[in-house]
Order: structure tokens, then C-alpha cells, then sequence
């Protein structure tokens, strides 16, 4: 195992913002449970896909009771969409069908393309202790929706963290922040995912493309979004979504307590979406074909070698 701890790194540039975004809408996730019964909260859920395209789900889980995640997810069918597991404690093993195994632990992230198919598995390699992290469904374009799926073990020390310039660190996942590129770029939906912890009293700024969506998911502490009259606080476990309203030219977000977050934007795509189940496609007939491909068994199977 790599014992490399990851690296903070200095901004290198200023995120100036003249207008904030302000909330348009606090959620409070849906209690539920998935896979081989994973107790998760699902925070972005299906109702909300139109308002946050590209994204069409978000989940999290935290837990210390072993009972609520040794079941992990067995095999199961995705195509269509990307999917990023973001882990802040626990160890998870992922196996897929395009013959991919990796090992997401502490801090590290996994993206995976669906694209036409895989079947993966996704299950604790811990027998007890904490278990804590996030699940993000990012649609592909429909050009895109059967290229070939990939996928990519981002351990923790390939994430870079920023020493935030008015206090605290964000944690680049993907797009950049005070002029450090994260760990993955994605084109046409240019996700934007930060995971940024600040200490009481701290502000932190992000500029935002006017045209994509936002969204802000508190995990710890407590923090307010958008200055002056607009300001709204969200608390802990509670998502915010941003406006779209085209008249802010990003985000500016005050910690009230010791707070962590993450913020999440993207380029929404405007097409039509078909969902059923694991399967996010763009019409309903497609949406036959992948149940047909999968039950004849065109979804590439899991090779043997990388049965455990
Ligand atoms: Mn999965």
C-alpha cells in the first residue's frame, strides 16, 4: 500500500465573485437503503434530475454499525451514466465487467463511465468500523451514452487540497478551484466537485459558468450561502440548491461552526432523460434495448480472474 499522504498546495490564484448565487431550495435527503441493504441517505433523488442536469442522484452514507454496509452492492448492471464514489472513511473493493478491480479507501475517489455497460461490484473489504462517503450519478450526452466504459482509481494523494486563502482547504475532485486543476476533467459536462472544509468564520468564493447547475451538501457543521439579503443557511445533512438564474457569477459560502461540504456544478446537457433503475438513457425504447441487452447477456460479464 502507497502510505503518500496527499499534498496541500497553494492557491494560485483568486476566485472573485460580484454576485453570489443564493438557495433556491434546501432538501433533505430521503432515507433509504440500496444493494445487499446499505443504509445510505438519498440526497439527489429522481425528482430533482431536470432542476440538476447533469446529475441524476446523489447518496450518502455514514455509518459506524457494521450491519448497515457489510452487504455492500453485489453485481449489478449500470450503462448510460458515470458514477463517482467519493470515500471519507472505509475501505470499499470495486470489480466490473471490463475486467477493472480497485481499492477505494480514505479520501480516494473512483470514476467510472458506464458508457454500454458494465456489471460491478462494489463491497466493504472491513469487517467493522466506519463507513463514510458519497455516490454521485453523472449523466453522459446521448452521443456518448454507448462508448466504452472505463474507470479510475483516484487514491487520496492524487487529490489535490488547496490551502484556501481566507482559511480552510478544499479538495479538488474534479474541475479546479483557485487555479488548481483537480484530479479529473470531464468535457461537455465540465463537472466541478470540491469537498471543501472550513474553520468557523472562514469564507470561501467559487466562480460558476452562469449556465450550469449547483448544488452545495453539507456534511458536517453548519454554513451560510450567498451574502446580504440572500443569505441562507443550511445546515448539516441538508443540500442547497443553487439558482440558475443566470444573475450570479458563482458562489460565496461563510462557515457559522466548523463545517465541511461539498459543492458540485456542471454544464446541464438538456436532453431527455429515461431512467429505470441502473439504466439512464434518453428514450424509453432504449431504455427496452438495455433491458433486453442485459438479459441476454450482451453486458460483458465480470472475468473470472477477478471474482475474489
Ligand atoms: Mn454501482
Amino acid at each position: 500500500m502507497d502510505t503518500r499522504t496527499p499534498t496541500t498546495v497553494t492557491a494560485t490564484a483568486i476566485e472573485t465573485v460580484s454576485r453570489s448565487r443564493t438557495v433556491d431550495r434546501v432538501v433533505r435527503g430521503v432515507a433509504t437503503s440500496d444493494g445487499a441493504g446499505v443504509k445510505l441517505t438519498r440526497v439527489l433523488t429522481q425528482n430533482l434530475q431536470r432542476r440538476l442536469d447533469p446529475f441524476l442522484m446523489l447518496d450518502a452514507f455514514g455509518t459506524d454499525n457494521r450491519d448497515d454496509y457489510i452487504g455492500g452492492f453485489p453485481d449489478h448492471p449500470h450503462r448510460g451514466f458515470e458514477t463517482i464514489t467519493y470515500m471519507l472513511a472505509g475501505r470499499m473493493r470495486h470489480r466490473d465487467s471490463a475486467g477493472h478491480e480497485g481499492l477505494l479507501e480514505n479520501g480516494g475517489a473512483q470514476w467510472m463511465v458506464a458508457g454500454s455497460g458494465v456489471v460491478h461490484s462494489e463491497l466493504p473489504e472491513q469487517e467493522d468500523g466506519r463507513m463514510e462517503g458519497f455516490q454521485l450519478w453523472l449523466n453522459l450526452p446521448a452521443a456518448d451514452k454507448m462508448t466504452t466504459p472505463w474507470y479510475r482509481d483516484v487514491p487520496a494523494r492524487d487529490i489535490p487540497i488547496v490551502a484556501l486563502p481566507d482559511g480552510g482547504t478544499a479538495r479538488v475532485i474534479a474541475g479546479a478551484t483557485h487555479g488548481i486543476a483537480g484530479a479529473v476533467t470531464r468535457p461537455v459536462t465540465e463537472p466541478l466537485y470540491l469537498d471543501v472544509h472550513l474553520p468557523a468564520g472562514a469564507r470561501f468564493a467559487q466562480t460558476l459558468p452562469a449556465g450550469h447547475n449547483a448544488f452545495v451538501y453539507v456534511y458536517r457543521g453548519e454554513i451560510a450561502i450567498g451574502e446580504g439579503e440572500g443569505r441562507a443557511v443550511v445546515e448539516a445533512q441538508r443540500m442547497g440548491v443553487l439558482d440558475n438564474t443566470g444573475l450570479g457569477d458563482g458562489v460565496v459560502i461563510t462557515a457559522s461552526a466548523d463545517a465541511r461540504f461539498l459543492l458540485i456544478a456542471g454544464a446541464p446537457l438538456n436532453e431527455p432523460i429515461a431512467q429505470y433503475g441502473p439504466f439512464v438513457m434518453n428514450t424509453q425504447d432504449q431504455i427496452y434495448q438495455t433491458l433486453a441487452d442485459y438479459r441476454d447477456g450482451r453486458f460483458a460479464k465480470i472475468p473470472a480472474e477477478n471474482h475474489g
